[in-house]
């Protein structure tokens, strides 16, 4: 019967309940457990969404946002039995692009390549920022995962961006939150208003369906310059990356294990740390309104990198005239978002990571605590960590890729949870959170939180349909 009403609304092209779309739709790149949804449906328009999410509601059936599954947290793998997959890459639209006030409202199918490629075509001044995930993946699904790009050292996690949003919520009524619920092209900020971005960001698409936002774009600098920092030691590293970051200069700063470079550079899979090689390198980029700005910023890091030295004085920044001199035309790949990088990341078709958000304090013992756990465990050692929103936290990763169907699926659980564990022993929070890093959280975390999500859920979403069972509610 679903099926059929599916069908009505959005024309059989778009519906599938065939074993292998839903084979596809069960999983993810994790380890998280499949799960089959009945049927994947794949609307255009927000009326579409709304007469899919009133049928749904008035059967009782699960409903799952979908648009790449790329989040690399199970958090589109159904929680239940019998779910509608509504994948939502057909409403691509970039709808309206704001010069003066520099946002862009998009529909949630646009992807990062997709808004780039518009933004340089139309609008060539202006930019959006980027992450290190595929170009194919959604700007909405990032910014609703509070996730990381790579303006996010200077301007924060991406719900930052979020000026408003349009929502149909579980029930079937279209909203809209922010400066736009007094008119179309007025989508300049969210405040002087109650700030209810945060009923829909953060919460995995359980509590409505977006189908507009709008996000803050930004000015491209006249002058932008790279340089890379190698340090050795976990304290130092953590420490000197402190003392550049607290100067307020920088516009991104990644901080990888040396083996992810090597990853770049060709080094074959298992990618292991040599004997006397620096531990991290952090690909550092600056931007000024005139050449002498942007140099001056990569002046100020140097004497800092100089104070370091004293300390230890192995620690290199190489500027990034002298990388492109060696690497050529690769060197311009790795700094020009949304890049190739990822391909590395996904030569497997397992990938995961236990991400968090972390306190500038536990820096140093994350990475080095974290380090000791992979090796332990015999995976690649490749840790991840970002100063964000000018250095007020840290994004702080440890990813590892594995062979999907094979006897390291049990490691890689085992991995993980030990990671998490110590990530939460450091107060880290995880983002992008699975279901079994919710549980792990939720055990240590103040209940009357949870109970708080509890009756929002409840009232947003009266029959729980909203891809029931996400962050164990
Ligand atoms: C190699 C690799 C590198 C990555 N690097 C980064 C990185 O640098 N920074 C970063 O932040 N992320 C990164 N990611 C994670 C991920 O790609 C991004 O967060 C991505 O933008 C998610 O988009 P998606 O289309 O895959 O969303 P999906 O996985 O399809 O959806 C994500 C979540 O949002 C919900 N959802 C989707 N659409 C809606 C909607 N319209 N309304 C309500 N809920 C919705 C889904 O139910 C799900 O819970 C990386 C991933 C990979 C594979």
């Amino acid at each position: 019967m679903i099926v059929k009403k599916l069908c009505k609304i959005v024309g059989e092209k778009y519906v599938s309940d065939g074993t292998a779309e839903k084979y596809i739709y069960a999983q993810d790149m994790t380890e998280n457990e499949p799960c089959q949804p009945q049927v994947i449906v794949m609307p255009r328009s927000v009326v579409e969404v709304q007469a899919i999410l009133e049928i749904a509601n008035e059967t009782k059936t699960p409903v799952v946002p979908f648009i790449t599954g790329q989040n690399v947290g199970g958090l589109t793998i159904p929680q239940v039995e019998g779910a509608i997959v509504i994948d939502l890459k057909r409403m691509d639209k970039v709808l309206q692009i704001d010069e003066e006030a520099m946002y862009a409202l998009v529909e949630p199918g646009v992807t990062f390549g997709h808004l780039r490629k518009h933004l340089d075509k139309h609008h060539p001044d202006l930019r959006y920022t980027y992450p290190l995930a595929p170009p194919y993946t959604s700007v909405v699904a990032n910014a609703l995962l509070q996730g990381l790009c790579d303006l996010s050292t200077r301007h924060g996690a991406m719900a930052d961006f979020v000026n408003g949003l349009e929502v149909v919520l579980p029930t079937g009524e279209v909203v809209r939150v922010g400066s736009g619920i007094l008119g179309e092209e007025n989508w300049f900020g969210r405040y002087p208003l109650p700030d209810l971005v945060g009923l829909f960001s953060g919460w995995q698409g359980m509590t409505g369906i977006i189908t507009k936002m709008a996000l803050q774009l930004y000015l491209k600098p006249p002058y932008i310059e790279h340089a890379a920092l190698f340090t050795f030691g976990e304290q130092n590293t953590t420490e000197i990356l402190k003392n550049i970051a607290r100067k307020q200069i920088l516009d991104d700063a990644d901080c990888m294990s040396l083996s992810l470079v090597k990853m770049l550079l060709g080094v074959e899979y298992p990618v292991e740390a040599l004997k006397g090689e620096p531990d991290y390198a952090t690909l550092i980029a600056v931007s000024g309104n005139t050449k002498i700005e942007a140099l001056e910023k990569i002046r100020v890091i140097e004497e800092e990198v100089s104070n370091a030295q004293s300390n230890e004085p192995r620690h290199l920044l190489v500027t990034w005239d002298a990388i492109t001199k060696l690497m050529g035309e690769q060197a311009q790949s790795w700094i020009d978002f949304p890049s190739d990088a990822f391909k590395i990341l996904t030569e497997f078709d397992g990938l995961t990571w236990v991400g968090t958000y972390i306190h500038p304090k536990a820096w140093g013992q994350a990475l080095a605590g974290g380090r000791k756990i992979v090796e332990k465990h015999g995976f690649e050692l490749m840790a991840f960590l970002k100063p964000m929103n000018g250095m007020h936290f840290a994004e702080f990763k440890f990813i590892i890729r594995f062979p999907k169907n094979s006897e390291k699926i049990e490691q890689v659980k085992k991995c993980n949870s030990e990671l998490l564990d110590y990530a939460l022993d450091q107060g880290a929070i995880p983002y992008k959170t699975s279901v079994w890093a919710a549980k792990k959280l939720q055990e240590r975390i103040d209940p009357q939180f949870i109970e708080l999500l509890r009756k929002i859920k409840q009232t947003l979403d009266p029959n729980n349909i909203m891809n029931p069972g996400r962050w164990n509610l």
